[in-house]
C-alpha cells in the first residue's frame, strides 16, 4: 500500500521532474541552435571580411593575378589566426587550392563540395563549413565567370559539446533539485500528513475495536485537525449513544424484570383476590350468621349469601330431623309448592355426603347415578355435610347449571362456609334451647310465669292498640295439699305434669298455657270473647276432671277456674289478672271443680282464699 505522501510524490514529483527535464532538453536544443547560429554568423563575418579584402585589393588598382592574390595573403593569414578559425582556404576557378591556412593543402583539391550558389554553409562535427564564391567586379578582368571560392572552417564558440555538457549539468541539477525537493516534500508530507493521518487511523482502529474513550490528537487548524475534531465529536456522540443504548438496554432489562415481577404480582394479586373473596365471603357469612340466633332467619341468610356471592343457581339446606332424616329446611329459589325434600342417610348425593361426612361432587348430573337433586336435574351438584364437633347437623346442596362448574378451590371454600353454617346452626339451636328453657317451667314444660307475663303484656298492648280482646283463665287444683299429703310430693309432681299435658292438648297454638305458681295455671286466650273463654275454661275443667290420674288414691283430680275478659272486666294487665283471680276465688268459694266468670259483684266466703305457690 502506497502512502499518501508516496502518491503525492508520484502524482506531482514525477511529472514535475519530467517537465523539468523537458525544459532542460528544450533549453539544450535552443542553446545548441544559438551556438550554431553564432558560429555561422562568425564564419560569415570572417567570409565578409575576406571577401571585402579581395574587393579592396582589386578596387581601383589593376593588379595582375600574381599581385592581387598575395595582396590578400596577410588578411587570409590574419583570418586564419582568428580564434576558432580552423581552416581558411582559397580555391581557384578550377577548384585547386591556391591558398590555405594549411600550406600542405595548396595545389590540392578541396574535399569541400563546391556550392552551386554564392555561398553554402554546412555544420559538421561542431564546425561551420562555409564556402563562398569569389569574383565579380574587377575579378572579371582576370577571371571570367567564377573567379574562385573561399572556404572557411570555423569552430562554434559554444560548441554542441559544451551545450551537451551544459545540458547534462542542467539535467543533473534538475535531478538534484528534484531529489532535494522530493526529500523535503517527503519529510514535510510525513510530518504534516502521514504521521497525523496514521495517528488518526490508529485512533479510528481503537474506536472500531470498541474503545469509544479514545480521542484523536488535534494539532493546529488544518484539514487533518478538522478531521480529528470531527472524529472526536463523532466518538463523543457514539459514546453518548452507546451510553444511552446501555441505559436503554438496562431500562429494557429492568422493564423486562418489572414485567416479570408484574406478572408474578398479578398472579399473586389474582391469588390474593381469590383468597380475599373467599375470606370476605367467610367473614360475611360469619358476621351475618352470627348476627342472628333464630334458625329460620339464619337459614335464609345462608341461602342468600351463598347464592348471591357464589353465583349458585339452586341452593337448599337440609337439616337432620329428630328421626335422623335429612329434611329440607330452606331453599333458593324458595319452594312454593310441593313436598319438601327428605332423604335418609346414604340416599342421593345429600344422603351420601351426610353418611360419609365428606363433600360429594357430581360434575355432570345427566350421567350421575342416584343423584336425587332437589333443583334442576342437569348441571353440577355439590353436597356438603354440615358437621359440628363430629356431629352431623345437615347438608348444604349447591347446584349450577353448567357441568364441572365447581373448582377445587370453590369446594374448599364452600366446605369452610358449611363449617361456618354448622357453627351458626348449632348456636341457633343452643340459643333456641336456652330460650325455651328460660321461658319454660321445668316441671311441666309449660310456659313459666315470666313468659306468661311477657305474652300477656303483648296481648294486652295489642288489644289496646287494635281494640281487640283477650281473655285470661286462672286455674287452681283443688285440695292439692291433701293430695300431696296422701301420695307424696313426687306423686304430686306427676299429677302436675299430667294436668299440664291435658291443658296443652286442649288449647290453640296462639293460646298461652303457663304454670302460674305451685298448682296454679294461667291461660291467655287472644281474640276470644268472654263467652268463648268460658267455654274453653269449662272444657279444660271437664278434661281435667275426666282424665284419669295415675299415682293418686282417688285416680282423679279436679280444678277450679276463674275467667276474666279484656276489655269487659279490665283494661290493664294487673286488673285482668285480679279479675281472673277473683273469679277463681269465687269458684273455690262456691265448692270447687267449677268455673266462674268475673263479675263485679262476685260473692265469696270470708276466710277462704286460694293459696298461691
Ligand atoms: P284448695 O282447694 O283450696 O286450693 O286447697 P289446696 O290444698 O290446693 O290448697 P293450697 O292451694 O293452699 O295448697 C297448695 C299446695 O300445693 C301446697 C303445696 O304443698 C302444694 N304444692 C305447691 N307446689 C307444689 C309442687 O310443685 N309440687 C307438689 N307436689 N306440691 C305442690
Ligand atoms: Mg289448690
Ligand atoms: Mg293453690
Amino acid at each position: 500500500m502506497r502512502s499518501i505522501a508516496q502518491k503525492l510524490l508520484g502524482s506531482i514529483g514525477v511529472p514535475a521532474l519530467l517537465i523539468a527535464l523537458g525544459a532542460v532538453g528544450v533549453f539544450a536544443l535552443r542553446a545548441r541552435s544559438a551556438a550554431e547560429a553564432a558560429a555561422v554568423q562568425e564564419a560569415e563575418q570572417v567570409a565578409d571580411l575576406l571577401s571585402a579584402t579581395f574587393q579592396a585589393a582589386t578596387l581601383g588598382v589593376h593588379l595582375g593575378p600574381d599581385e592581387a592574390h598575395p595582396a590578400v595573403s596577410p588578411a587570409l593569414r590574419a583570418s586564419a589566426a582568428l580564434k576558432g578559425v580552423h581552416v581558411v582556404r582559397v580555391l581557384g576557378p578550377d577548384g585547386q587550392v591556391v591558398w590555405s591556412s594549411t600550406p600542405a593543402d595548396v595545389g590540392g583539391r578541396s574535399h569541400l563540395d563546391r556550392g552551386e550558389g554564392e555561398q553554402r554553409v554546412q555544420l559538421r562535427e561542431g564546425k561551420v563549413l562555409l564556402a563562398r564564391s569569389l569574383g565579380g567586379g574587377d575579378c572579371n578582368s582576370c577571371h571570367f565567370g567564377v573567379a574562385g571560392q573561399l572556404q572557411l572552417a570555423v569552430d562554434s564558440p559554444r560548441s554542441p559539446g559544451e551545450v551537451a555538457s551544459g545540458t547534462q549539468a542542467a539535467v543533473a541539477g534538475v535531478v538534484l533539485i528534484a531529489g532535494a525537493l522530493a526529500l523535503a516534500t517527503t519529510i514535510s508530507l510525513r510530518q504534516l500528513i502521514t504521521r497525523p493521518l496514521r495517528r488518526l487511523a490508529h485512533s479510528m482502529a481503537q474506536a472500531e475495536a470498541g474503545d469509544l474513550g479514545v480521542r484523536a490528537e488535534v494539532h493546529g487548524e488544518d484539514e487533518i485537525a478538522q478531521l480529528a475534531k470531527s472524529f472526536n465529536h463523532m466518538l463523543e456522540t457514539a459514546a453518548r449513544l452507546e451510553s444511552e443504548g446501555l441505559d436503554a438496554r438496562g431500562g429494557l432489562a429492568r422493564a423486562r424484570a418489572q414485567l416479570s415481577l408484574q406478572g408474578e404480582l398479578e398472579r399473586a394479586n389474582t391469588e390474593l383476590s381469590h383468597r380475599l373473596t373467599a375470606l370476605s365471603l367467610l367473614y360475611h357469612v360469619s358476621r351475618s350468621l352470627n348476627a342472628t340466633l333464630e334458625l329460620p332467619e339464619l337459614l335464609g341468610r345462608i341461602s342468600t349469601l351463598v347464592t348471591e356471592r357464589l353465583r349458585i343457581d339452586y341452593f337448599s339446606v337440609l337439616l337432620v330431623s329428630a328421626e335422623g332424616r335429612l329434611e329440607e329446611a330452606a331453599s333458593v329459589p324458595p319452594r312454593i309448592s310441593g313436598t319438601r325434600g327428605s332423604f335418609r342417610l346414604g340416599e342421593g348425593a345429600a344422603g351420601r355426603a351426610a353418611e360419609s361426612l365428606l363433600p360429594v361432587y357430581l360434575p355432570d348430573l345427566s350421567g350421575a347415578q342416584d343423584a336425587r337433586p332437589l333443583g334442576p336435574t342437569t348441571g353440577s351438584l355439590l353436597s356438603l355435610p354440615v358437621v359440628h364437633q363430629g356431629r352431623l347437623l345437615g347438608v348444604l346442596n349447591l347446584q349450577r347449571s353448567g357441568t364441572e362448574a365447581f373448582a377445587a378451590e370453590e369446594v374448599e371454600l364452600l366446605a369452610a362456609v358449611a363449617d361456618q353454617a354448622a357453627m351458626a346452626i348449632q348456636n341457633a339451636r343452643l340459643h333456641a334451647e336456652t330460650v325455651a328453657l328460660s321461658i319454660t317451667d321445668a316441671l311441666t314444660g309449660l310456659a313459666n310465669r315470666r313468659h306468661l307475663f311477657r305474652q300477656l303484656e303483648q296481648e294486652v298492648a295489642r288489644a289496646a292498640r287494635f281494640h281487640t280482646q283477650v281473655a285470661v283463665v286462672m286455674m287452681d287444683l283443688d285440695h292439692f295439699k291433701d293430695l300431696n299429703d296422701a301420695a307424696g310430693h313426687v306423686a304430686g309432681d306427676s299429677v302436675l305434669r299430667q294436668v299440664a299435658e291435658v291443658l296443652k292438648g286442649q288449647v290453640r297454638r296462639v293460646d298461652v298455657v303457663a304454670r302460674y305458681g305451685g298448682e296454679e295455671f294461667c291461660l291467655v286466650l287472644p281474640q276470644v270473647t268472654k263467652a268463648d273463654a268460658m267455654e274453653v275454661a269449662e272444657k279444660l275443667r271437664r278434661s281435667i276432671a275426666e282424665q284419669p290420674v295415675h299415682g293418686v288414691p282417688a285416680g282423679r283430680v279436679t280444678a277450679s277456674a276463674g275467667v276474666a275478659h279484656l276489655p269487659t272486666d279490665a283494661t290493664t294487665l294487673e286488673g285482668l289478672l285480679e279479675a281472673a283471680d277473683a273469679a277463681l276465688y269465687a269458684s273455690k268459694h262456691r265448692g270447687r271443680n267449677q268455673i266462674t266468670a268475673f263479675a263485679p259483684d262476685l260473692d265469696k266466703a270470708p276466710g277462704e282464699v286460694p293459696v298461691r305457690a
